[in-house]
């Protein structure tokens, strides 16, 4: 196994790697956007999709909440005083 320099920006890389980190393609000598690039995008986006989804968990979870609380309060909020007799 023999390392291979990047003509592109001179960084060592492995034998078996396709792809220097700068995005230089060993196979067909083109620069391509780097392998790295692309997993911080994966894992961002995949990071904002989960976060979506805990939000949208979170936001029924309070929307539960206070339906339940405005229904438990509901009589107590909306019968005037003179019914309750709490003077
Ligand atoms: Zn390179």
């Amino acid at each position: 196994m023999t390392d291979k320099q990047c003509p592109r920006c001179s960084l060592w890389s492995s034998d078996t790697a396709l792809r220097c980190d700068c995005g230089y393609d060993f196979e067909t000598g083109t620069i391509e956007e780097s392998y790295y690039k692309d997993i911080e995008k994966k894992i961002k986006t995949r990071n904002q999709t989960e976060n979506k989804k805990y939000l949208n968990w979170f936001a029924h979870i309070i929307l539960l909440i206070v339906l339940c609380l405005v229904i438990t309060c509901a009589p107590y909020l909306f019968t005037p005083c003179w019914i309750l007799g709490c003077e």
